[in-house]
């Protein structure tokens, strides 16, 4: 196991390069004049699943840091998010629910939302050996860019590539042996930090 002060750093690390994604985000939005507030839609209540053991530890650890009685009742609402989650896909529905972190329409756990809770949005390109995957981005970047703003795609395979970076040095070894993440974050919550 790696020594918690190892860890310590590596996601202090993820905390700057959280920064980044923010600015990247910030710069990109500016760009099209894309702005959430008043939005009908919240992203919060799409269907999202995360994939790294980073992020998930850094989630676990702002929550770690929340009021017993906050912590409490977020993990109540992750244990019913799962529940109707699964009655749902059993249905044959996507699971479309509230994040249970999201409190007023607002994350109560901003400082620690994950890399698709930072990106979602504005139109966007993933580079990889198979191609380039793009994304366009939430129905109001659409909107906007039908209103003639500028479709300049943000390249997240830089952030992209830091964060796996990241996943390889906390995971090291274990990376080969330790199952795929692909969890929401009511599961993610639900589950518990993960075991490293
Ligand atoms: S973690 Fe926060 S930003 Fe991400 S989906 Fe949940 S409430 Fe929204």
């Amino acid at each position: 196991m790696k020594p918690i002060a190892s860890k310590k750093i590596l996601l202090r690390r993820l905390g700057g390069l959280y920064a980044r994604m923010d600015a990247a985000y910030a710069e990109a939005a500016a760009r099209l004049g894309l702005d959430c507030s008043g939005c009908a839609t919240n992203c919060c209540g799409g269907f999202f699943q995360h994939h790294t053991y980073i992020e998930w530890l850094y989630l676990a650890q702002g929550l770690a840091e929340l009021p017993d009685d906050q912590r409490a009742r977020f993990l109540a609402k992750a244990a019913a998010n799962v529940e109707q989650a699964k009655a749902m896909t059993a249905q044959g529905l996507l699971p479309e629910i509230m994040c249970p972190l999201n409190e007023d329409g607002r994350c109560a756990l901003y400082g620690h939302r994950l890399m698709i809770c930072r990106l979602h949005g504005v139109p966007n390109i993933l580079r990889s050996p198979r191609g380039v995957r793009e994304f366009r981005g939430c129905h109001r970047a659409r909107v906007r860019v039908s209103a003639g703003a500028p479709e300049q795609a943000m390249d997240r395979t830089p952030l992209y590539r830091d964060l796996a970076a990241l996943e390889m040095a906390l995971l090291g070894a274990k990376a080969r042996s330790l199952p795929r993440v692909d969890l929401t974050i009511a599961e993610m919550l639900n589950h518990g930090p993960p075991a490293l």
